[in-house]
């Protein structure tokens, strides 16, 4: 939004404030109080805002930057570090750069269990 007097607000620029600010108020609950059903419902609304690519390695596909990867890869990943991945997201990560000590922890256990359940992964898919 272009910087502008409060006086010259329209009600264009006062709706997508008040749309801001409720969406802050809910990222802010989940990040509280969230089930996993509801960052499932947050992750699945964001939208390819930026370049990101799936983290297996190899991958080049792109997917929303609250996406850990592209489907086909991340079902590939065992469950209980699919709800490793889940427990440890906080929903906004991807827009403050700000993942937990948990998750990035939680990530490079998944780059090392790629390493040793598929070690050829990076040379099959370049
Ligand atoms: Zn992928």
């Amino acid at each position: 939004m272009p910087r502008r007097k409060l006086t010259e607000l329209t009600d264009n620029d006062v709706e997508e404030l008040l749309n801001f600010k409720k969406e802050l108020q809910e990222l802010k609950r989940i990040r509280e109080t969230g089930t996993k059903a509801e960052k499932v419902t947050w992750v699945k609304r964001q939208s390819q805002d930026r370049e990101h690519c799936c983290h297996w390695p190899g991958c080049r596909k792109q997917v929303p930057p609250a996406m850990w990867g592209c489907y086909p890869h991340w079902m590939k990943l065992p469950k209980y570090l699919r709800d490793k991945i889940w427990s440890a997201y906080r929903p906004g990560q991807e827009k403050d750069m700000s993942p937990s000590k948990e998750y990035i922890k939680v990530t490079r256990e998944v780059r090392n269990w790629i390493k040793t359940n598929y070690p050829n992964t990076e040379k099959k898919e370049k």
